[in-house]
C-alpha cells in the first residue's frame, strides 16, 4: 500500500511550527508496514489543496490529511475534500452530541453556526471521534483510494490515530487466509442445509461451499493480520462446522476426508497406504481399471501397487479370478457376492495386504433389473471381507464410474484409520 500525508497549514509553510504530525505519522505508517511515499505540505488554500489532493490520488492508495478541521473559514480541508470527490458534507451524530455537551456546560462560550463545521464528516465516512477535541475525523474510500482527515493539533491527532485510525488501517491491511475441507459422501445441499445457520451468520470468516463430481467442499475464509491468528479463527469455525449433526445423527466430521485445494480423495488414501507400507490391488468390471490407473496416478506408486485385475465379463471373472461361474450366476454379477468373490481372490492372487473388488450397473441400460448407479464394493483384508452397496444415481457413465471408484478409496480410507492393526 503506497502512502502519502499532507499537512494542510500556512503556518508549516511559513515556518511558524514544526511538522511534527507528519514525522508522527510516517512512524505510525511504517509501523503497520505500510510505506509512505510522500510528504507533502500546502497553505490554508482552497485551489492549492484541491491540486495537491489530485496528485496524491493519481499516485498512492492512501491519503492521510492532517489540520483545518477547525470551525473558522480558512479550515478548509473536508469541504475540499468533499468538492474534490463530489460528495455531500454531513453532520456526524456522535460528534455533534458532543458539541452540545460542551457549550452546555460552558456559558462563557458562544456557539456559532460554524461550530457545526467540527462535526460534519464527509458523506460515507467512518467517523474517527476525537477524544480530546471537538473537530471529528475521518476515513473514506473512493475508487480504491483511502482518504483519512486529522484534526491538526498534536493532542488530538496523536490520541485519535492510535485508538481510532490504527485498528482501522490494520484491518484494512489485513491479509486473506482461506482453508478448505474436503467432504465425501455428503451433497451439497444436504452439507449447505447443516450448516444453514453459519451460512447465514457469517461474516468473518466467510464460509462458501463449492460441489465437484462426488464430493464438496467447504472453503473457510479470514482476514487476519498473520497465519497464526488466522489458523486460530479457521480453527474454531473448523470444530463448530464439524460437530454438526445430520438428521441421522452423524456429525459432519465423519464425511470429512480431507484438507487443501489439491488433496484428493485417492491422494489422501495413496499416502495413508505408503505411510503405513501397505500394498493394494483391485478387481473391476463397471471401473475398468479406474480405480487402479488412479493410484498410478502418483508418483511413487509402485511401493503400493504392483498390479490387478479388470474383468468385464461373468467369463473372465470366473476364470481370471477362480471363482465359481455357478456361484456368479446364482447370485448376479451386480451382488455382494461377486463384490466379496473379486475383492478376497483379487488379493489371494496378488498377495496384497488389502483388496477392492467393483462391481456395478455403470448404465444408461439397467442390468439383473438394478438401478442405473448401483454399485457394489468388496474390501479384503487378512483378517475378513466386507462389502458395500451404493447407490449412485441415474447419471452418465463416466460419472457413475468415477464416483464408484471414490466410494472405493473412501472405504479404503476408512478401513486404514480404523484398524491399525487389522491388516
Ligand atoms: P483547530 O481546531 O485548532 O482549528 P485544525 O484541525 O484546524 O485545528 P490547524 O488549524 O491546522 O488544525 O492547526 C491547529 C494547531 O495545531 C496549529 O496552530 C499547530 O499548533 C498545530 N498543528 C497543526 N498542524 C501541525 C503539524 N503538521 N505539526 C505540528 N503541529 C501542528
Amino acid at each position: 500500500m503506497k502512502a502519502e500525508i499532507i499537512t494542510v497549514g500556512t503556518e508549516i509553510l511559513t515556518g511558524q511550527i514544526v511538522n511534527t504530525n507528519a514525522q508522527f505519522l510516517s512512524e505510525k505508517m511504517a509501523e503497520l508496514g505500510i510505506d509512505v511515499y510522500f510528504q507533502t505540505a500546502v497553505g490554508d488554500n482552497k485551489e492549492r489543496l484541491l491540486s495537491v489532493i489530485d496528485i496524491a490520488t493519481r499516485r498512492s492508495d492512501l491519503v492521510v490529511l492532517c489540520g483545518g478541521l477547525g470551525p473558522t473559514e480558512d479550515d478548509l480541508t473536508k469541504q475540499t475534500l468533499a468538492s474534490y470527490l463530489g460528495r455531500e458534507l454531513v453532520l456526524d451524530r456522535q460528534a455533534s452530541q458532543k458539541l452540545d455537551d460542551f457549550f452546555a456546560s460552558r456559558e462563557q462560550f458562544v456557539r456559532t453556526p460554524n461550530n457545526e463545521r467540527q462535526a460534519q464528516l464527509i458523506q460515507g465516512s467512518i467517523p474517527l471521534p476525537n477524544k480530546t477535541g471537538l473537530a471529528v475525523g475521518g476515513m473514506i474510500t473512493v475508487a480504491d483510494v483511502t482518504y483519512v482527515v486529522l484534526p491538526g493539533p498534536p493532542g488530538e491527532l496523536k490520541p485519535m490515530v492510535n485508538t481510532e485510525l490504527v485498528p482501522l488501517l490494520s484491518n484494512k491491511h489485513a491479509k486473506l487466509y482461506s482453508k478448505v475441507l474436503r467432504f465425501f459422501d455428503i451433497g451439497e445441499s444436504q452439507l449447505a442445509t447443516l450448516i444453514a445457520d453459519f451460512i447465514d451468520k457469517q461474516v468473518d470468516p466467510t464460509i462458501a461451499p463449492y460441489a465437484k463430481t462426488g464430493e464438496v467442499t467447504l472453503r473457510l475464509s479470514t482476514k487476519a493480520q498473520n497465519k497464526e491468528e488466522a489458523d486460530k479463527k479457521l480453527l474454531q469455525l473448523e470444530e463448530e462446522l464439524l460437530a454438526t449433526k445430520t438428521p441421522e445423527g452423524k456429525l459432519l466430521r465423519n464425511f470429512l476426508y480431507g484438507y487443501g485445494e489439491e488433496n484428493s480423495l485417492p491422494q489422501v488414501v495413496f499416502e495413508l497406504l505408503k505411510k503405513n507400507n501397505l500394498t493394494i490391488t483391485a478387481a473391476e468390471s463397471l471401473t475398468a481399471g479406474l480405480f487402479q490407473a488412479s493410484l498410478a496416478d502418483f508418483s511413487g506408486a509402485s511401493q503400493i501397487f504392483k498390479g490387478g485385475f479388470v474383468t468385464y465379463s461373468l467369463e473372465d471373472k470366473a476364470q481370471m479370478l477362480s471363482i465359481s461361474l455357478d456361484g456368479l450366476k446364482e447370485h448376479g454379477v451386480v451382488s455382494a457376492y461377486t463384490a466379496e468373490q473379486m475383492a478376497s481372490q483379487a488379493r489371494c492372487l496378488m498377495g496384497t495386504d488389502i483388496a477392492i473388488g467393483l462391481t456395478g450397473v455403470a448404465g444408461p441400460n439397467s442390468l439383473e433389473n438394478q438401478l442405473v448407479g448401483t454399485v457394489y464394493i468388496g474390501l479384503a483384508t487378512k483378517n475378513k471381507v466386507e462389502t458395500q452397496k451404493v447407490l449412485i444415481g441415474h447419471r452418465s457413465r463416466a460419472d457413475v464410474r468415477y464416483i464408484a471408484t471414490l466410494h472405493a478409496f473412501n472405504m479404503v480410507r476408512k478401513t486404514l484409520l480404523k484398524a491399525e492393526n487389522l491388516l
